[in-house]
């Protein structure tokens, strides 16, 4: 089975398009998504219709939390906040109500998906503790090793877990995954990039040689810098596509 897997496409439609377009060549068997389909770029609805479209399997992100109104953006960023008021000014009912359907986590053969961290969709998984917290519950919910697909923190990660030792790997193009370990893998994100390198990324996994592959690819970023201009949004957003922060 080979799984394309894509995170925090954040209403960027040029991105996702630009995305969808190059799986289309990979030959996968399905496509799933670790949440944020909306926040900071201008086409949430249009994101969402075509998650719904293509039959993505989706977890919920924070900023579907707050924009769909299940929660407020208490603790939000003012620039994430702005994003996410003005999102959900522009969600159609529909569009809502497929955000408030979404689950929290996903457990789907010999994988796991959620946002941030296990059982808790707003905390990133940047420093070793937070690995430490969620190999241990991978280890719990699963008894055979499993990996852990999240996003949140928009940067391809790869951490692995074999006997208590945690150990970081390069996320480059190709990786192959040992079967007595543990994995924690971030795919980085589709629509607002935070490595410094602003292309779209995603991965595809191939459970048959269990394979990763990382992609990075181009799309027409000065489009949907536009479209965030002509929105209103805070141009601040548009400014950070370029930079990939
Ligand atoms: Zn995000």
């Amino acid at each position: 089975m080979r799984t394309a897997v894509i995170a925090d496409i954040h209403a960027n439609l040029e991105a996702l398009t630009a995305v969808l377009n190059r799986i289309r060549t990979l030959q996968v068997d399905e496509i799933v998504c670790l949440g944020d389909v909306v926040g900071y770029n201008a086409n949430p609805n249009e994101c969402i219709d075509i998650v719904r479209s293509e039959k993505i399997l989706c977890v919920l992100g924070n900023h579907d939390v707050a924009a769909s109104g299940l929660e407020e953006p208490d603790t939000f960023n003012p620039l994430a906040r702005a994003a996410v008021l003005w999102t959900r000014e522009q969600l159609t009912g529909e569009s809502r109500k497929f955000l408030i359907n979404l689950q929290r986590e996903l457990s789907v053969r010999d994988f796991y998906l959620f946002h941030g961290s296990i059982h808790d969709t707003d905390r990133y998984i940047l420093y070793r503790d937070d690995a430490v917290d969620n190999f241990r519950e991978l280890a719990r919910l699963r008894q055979s090793p499993v990996i852990g697909f999240f996003g949140h923190s928009h940067v391809m990660t790869v951490l692995s877990e074999q006997n208590g030792i945690i150990a970081t790997s390069l996320a480059h193009e190709d990786l192959f995954l040992q079967q007595s370990k543990r994995y924690l893998i971030n795919p980085g994100s589709v629509g607002q990039p935070r490595d410094g390198d602003p292309r779209a990324a995603f991965l595809v996994y191939d459970d048959r040689d269990r394979n990763v592959t990382f992609y990075r690819i181009e799309y027409d970023l000065r489009r949907c810098q536009e479209k965030i201009i002509n929105a209103g949004l805070p141009p601040r957003l548009a400014e950070r596509l370029a930079w990939g922060r």
